[in-house]
C-alpha cells in the first residue's frame, strides 16, 4: 500500500504539466487547442477514440449525416478554411464530416498536440497547488491550470437495459458506438431497436440491405424529408461570396442557423395560408420547418397546426393506415423532442421486408440467442442495431471522477441535476470549463456555433487571467444558482417540457429529469455571457494564489 501510494506520488510529481489539458477531440477539443495556442498556452488534448471527429468519429453507421446544411454545420472562425473547403451535398454524410475535421486537424497542425487511445476517467483539484491532475485509462497522469471539458453532448452511448441482451449470439451494434472496420448487413434478418435521430436515418439504409427489417418502436418521432441533393454550385457560391455576413446574420437567430423564421403567430393566419406555408417548408426539406411561425414552440394550439400537418403527410406515404397510425406521434408537440430530418424514413414502412413492431401494445421483453420477444411474437434476428441514443449533455461527464473542492465531486453535486453558471463552470471546481455545458444553449442550436461561441469565450477568459496573473476562477454559489433559475424560467415558458425526451434526461434510468438546455437562444445567450465578461467577469471570483482564502471567505 505504501509502495502503491508513494508511485502515485510520484507519477503525479513527473506528471507532464500544461497550462490547459483539453479532453476531447472533437470540433470543441479542436478549436479549443487552437485557441490556447495563439494565446501562447501550452495546451494539450486528451481523446478516447484514436482519431478525431467526436460525433463523427463514432457515428458511423449507414444513413449518417448531418441535419443542419454543411454550409452552416461547419467551423466559421477561419476565412479561407470555409472558402477553401468543398462540401459535396446539402447535408455532408458522416465520412465526409470525419474528412473535415481531420482536414482541420491537419490545416492547423492541432495533431502533435493530441494524445489518442486515452480516456480520461479521473481530474482532480489539488487546492493547495491549484493545479488539476487529469488520469487516463493508460495510468498515465498530467498536471494543469486550466481543464476544458469538451467532451461532448452526444457522445456518451445509451445502450438499453434489456434482459438477455448479453446472451444474443448475432452481432450487436450501437449507432453512437459503431465498428471502425466495414459491416456487411446485406442479407441478415436486422431487428432495429429505436426511431429517434438516429433510428430514423439508419432504418432506411438498413432496409435496402437486410433480408427482413424489424424496426422495433416505442415513441415515434416527428421528421421532416430532408430533400438532400447534391451542393449546387450557385447556392456554395452564393453562401461563399457572403459567407461572413451570413454567419454574423446566423448568431442573430435563436438556433444559431441563418434561415427564415416567421414573425406571426401561427393561429393569426388563415388555415389556407398556414396551409401554404407548411406545404412550401415541406417541399424546401429540413428542419427549418419548426421556424414557420413565432410560437410553434410556445403555443400548444398553434403547435397542433404543425403537427397535424405532419401526421397527415406520414398518412399519406405509408400505405398501410394502422402502420401510419402508429408511425404518427400523438404524445408530444412538435418540435419538444429533436425534431428529425430524413430521406425515405415513412416511405421505407412500405417495404415488403420491413415489419414496424409498436413496443407500447407488445412490451419488448426479452432478448435471447437467437432474436426478441416483445409481446407474445418472438422474432429471429441474425444482427441487432441498438439507436438508442446517448445519456446526453452530461454523460460524458458523470463517466469521468471529476473531483473539486473539499474532495466535493461533480457526481454528488450535481446528484439532483446539473448546475452550473452560463452553462461554463459549475462551483467548487475552480478552472474547470465546460463547452456546451448543462445551462448551455448547446444541442438546441447549430452546435458548431454553440461550440465556437462557447471556446471562444473561454479563450479570451484565459487571456485575461494571463494577463491578470490570476491562479483560480470559479463561479460563485450564488451567480450559479440564479443562472439556474433563469434556464427553468426560460423552458417554463415554452413546449419542450412537454416531451419526455434526452432534452429531460428521462430516457436514461435514475437520471435527475430536469430540463438541461438554456432556451433562451443563442443571440441573448451570447450577450450575456459578453456582459458577464465585460463586467470583470460578474459572479465569478478570480484570485491570485495569495489573495484566494480571504477572496473565498468573503464571498461565503
Ligand atoms: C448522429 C449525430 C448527428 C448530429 N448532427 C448534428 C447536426 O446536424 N447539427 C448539429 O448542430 N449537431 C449535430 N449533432 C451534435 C454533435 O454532437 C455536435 O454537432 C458536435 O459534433 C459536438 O462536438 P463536440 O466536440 O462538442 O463533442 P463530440 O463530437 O461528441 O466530441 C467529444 C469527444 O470527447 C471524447 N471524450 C468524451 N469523454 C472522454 C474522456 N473521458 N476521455 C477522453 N475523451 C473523451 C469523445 O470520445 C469525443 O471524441 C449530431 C450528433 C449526432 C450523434
Amino acid at each position: 500500500m505504501q509502495n502503491t501510494d508513494s508511485l502515485e506520488q510520484r507519477s503525479m510529481i513527473e506528471a507532464p504539466s500544461f497550462d490547459v489539458i483539453i479532453v476531447g477531440a472533437g470540433f470543441a477539443g479542436m478549436y479549443m487547442l487552437h485557441l490556447a495556442r495563439e494565446l501562447g498556452l501550452t495546451a494539450t488534448v486528451l481523446e478516447t477514440a484514436p482519431g478525431v471527429g467526436g460525433t463523427w468519429f463514432w457515428n458511423r453507421y449507414p444513413g449518417a449525416r448531418c441535419d443542419v446544411e454543411s454550409m452552416q454545420y461547419s467551423y466559421s472562425f477561419c476565412e479561407e478554411l470555409q472558402q477553401e473547403w468543398h462540401w459535396s451535398e446539402r447535408y455532408a454524410s458522416q465520412p465526409e464530416i470525419l474528412k473535415y475535421a481531420n482536414h482541420v486537424a491537419n490545416r492547423f497542425d492541432l495533431l502533435r498536440d493530441i494524445r489518442f487511445n486515452s480516456r480520461v476517467e479521473s481530474a482532480i483539484f489539488h487546492e493547495g497547488e491549484d493545479v488539476w491532475q487529469v488520469s487516463t485509462d493508460g495510468g498515465e497522469h498530467y498536471r494543469a491550470k486550466w481543464c476544458v471539458m469538451a467532451t461532448g453532448c452526444l457522445s456518451a452511448a445509451q445502450r438499453p437495459n434489456i434482459p438477455g441482451l448479453g446472451t444474443f449470439k448475432g452481432e450487436i451494434y450501437h449507432t453512437g458506438n459503431w465498428p471502425q472496420e466495414p459491416v456487411d448487413l446485406t442479407g441478415r434478418k436486422i431487428g432495429a431497436i429505436g426511431t429517434g435521430s438516429s433510428g430514423i436515418q439508419v432504418v432506411p439504409e438498413l432496409a435496402k440491405l437486410a433480408k427482413h427489417l424489424y424496426v422495433f418502436q416505442r415513441t415515434p418521432n416527428f421528421s421532416i424529408p430532408a430533400r438532400n441533393q447534391p451542393m449546387d454550385s450557385a447556392y456554395e457560391t452564393e453562401w461563399k461570396q457572403s459567407y461572413a455576413q451570413r454567419r454574423t446574420a446566423a448568431r442573430t437567430m435563436p438556433a444559431g442557423i441563418f434561415t427564415d423564421i416567421g414573425t406571426k403567430s401561427a393561429l393569426a393566419v388563415s388555415a389556407d395560408d398556414r396551409l401554404l406555408e407548411y406545404e412550401r417548408r415541406w417541399a424546401a426539406g429540413g428542419t427549418g420547418f419548426t421556424g414557420a411561425y413565432s410560437d410553434l414552440l410556445k403555443d400548444e394550439d398553434a403547435n397542433s397546426t404543425a403537427a397535424e400537418f405532419v401526421r397527415k403527410k406520414i398518412r399519406e406515404v405509408v400505405t398501410d393506415p394502422a402502420v401510419a397510425t402508429l408511425l404518427a406521434p400523438v404524445d408530444h408537440p412538435i418540435g419538444s423532442k429533436r425534431i428529425c430530418a430524413d430521406t425515405n424514413y415513412f416511405s421505407t414502412f412500405n417495404r415488403q421486408n420491413v415489419t414496424l413492431v409498436d413496443l407500447r401494445s407488445n412490451p419488448l421483453q426479452e432478448v435471447s440467442e437467437n432474436g426478441l420477444t416483445a409481446g407474445s411474437q418472438f422474432y429471429e434476428l441474425d444482427t441487432l442495431v441498438l439507436a438508442t441514443g446517448f445519456d446526453a449533455i452530461t454523460g460524458a461527464l458523470s463517466k469521468i471522477d471529476i473531483v473539486g473542492r473539499q474532495a466535493l465531486t461533480l457526481k454528488e453535486k450535481w446528484r439532483d441535476g446539473p448546475n452550473t453558471y452560463l452553462g461554463l463552470m459549475t462551483s467548487g471546481f475552480p478552472n474547470l470549463f465546460i463547452v456546451t455545458g448543462p445551462g448551455s444553449p448547446s444541442v438546441l442550436t447549430n452546435v458548431i456555433v454553440a461550440i465556437e461561441d462557447n471556446v471562444k469565450w473561454i479563450a479570451d477568459c484565459l487571456a485575461h487571467l494571463k494577463t491578470r496573473g490570476a491562479e483560480t476562477i470559479e463561479a460563485t454559489a450564488s451567480a450559479e444558482e440564479g443562472w439556474m433559475e433563469h434556464v427553468g424560467q426560460a423552458a417554463e415558458g415554452t413546449l419542450y417540457t412537454k416531451a419526455k425526451s434526452w432534452y429531460l434526461g428521462v430516457n436514461v434510468p435514475g437520471k435527475p429529469a430536469v430540463f438541461m438546455p438554456y432556451v433562451g437562444g443563442v443571440p441573448t445567450y451570447q450577450k450575456i455571457c459578453e456582459e458577464v465578461a465585460a463586467d470583470g467577469y460578474k459572479g465569478f471570483v478570480i484570485e491570485g494564489r495569495s489573495e484566494s482564502l480571504s477572496a473565498r471567505q468573503a464571498v461565503g
